[in-house]
């Protein structure tokens, strides 16, 4: 069965709310603040934590990057804006999914199972190789010619699903869709600016490409760069 952690100060959502997902067959924690919530994510170990954004101590963003600083539980976070620049940001910031409030139980569910299958699918997968680039999905550790690379989540995962693909060229909207779990165009700002980063820390560039190649118009593809993947 699988243990939520919902962090809810709203008595008339996580009353009911706890009630329904207990009977949709998860064991359901509660609190109340940002704080009580952090220390039972980390006391409790809950196999999934759904997070509220308005919260009376804390925002519930910092919330979820002091628990990603600790944690790699997923966390599925209700908000209520439905805005593209706030889910960009709760993406960023570590979220596994949204919600927008107001929700229904059997959305949320819906959406818990989804990110436990996730989480149970990765944990099969094993390191991918390309070139001198090492992807290990477990430990989510990168090291390019044997010295590692520190990545942001976000970057992980966009390396991470390139990797899986050498040689294949994967288009923004793709990446959207698959690494930001974004199911609409407009934002593939998003998908450069990370991009950018990733360059960065594997010691090219744009002009001077080694694995990272773009595509003008179409996507990104990684190949090694001695060929072959
Ligand atoms: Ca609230």
């Amino acid at each position: 069965m699988p243990r939520l952690l919902l962090i809810e100060d709203d008595l008339t959502i996580r009353t009911p709310l706890a009630r329904a997902l207990r009977d949709r067959g998860h064991a359901v924690a509660a609190a109340s603040t940002a704080m009580a919530g952090l220390r039972d994510a980390l006391d409790d170990r809950p196999d999934l934590v759904v997070l509220d954004l308005g919260l009376p101590d804390l925002d519930g963003r910092e919330l979820l990057r002091m628990l990603r600083a600790v944690s790699a539980v997923p966390v599925i976070v209700a908000t209520a804006r439905d805005d593209e620049t706030e889910i960009v940001r709760v993406l960023d910031a570590g979220a596994d999914d949204y919600v927008v409030k107001p929700f229904t139980a059997a959305q949320l569910d819906a959406r818990i199972r989804a990110v436990l299958r996730r989480g149970g699918a990765s944990a099969e997968v094993t390191t991918l190789a390309v070139g001198g680039l090492r992807v290990d999905p477990r430990s989510r550790q990168v090291t390019l010619d044997g010295a590692p690379v520190e990545l942001t989540p976000r970057e992980f995962d966009l390396l991470h699903h390139l990797a899986a693909r050498p040689g294949e060229v994967v288009t923004k909207r793709e990446l959207l869709t698959e690494v930001w779990q974004i199911p609409y165009g407009g934002a593939d700002k998003t998908v450069d600016v990370h991009l950018s980063w990733l360059r960065r820390k594997l010691g090219e560039s744009a002009q001077q490409p080694r694995y990272l190649h773009t595509v003008r118009g179409v996507g990104v593809r990684l190949e090694s760069p001695g060929g072959g993947g």
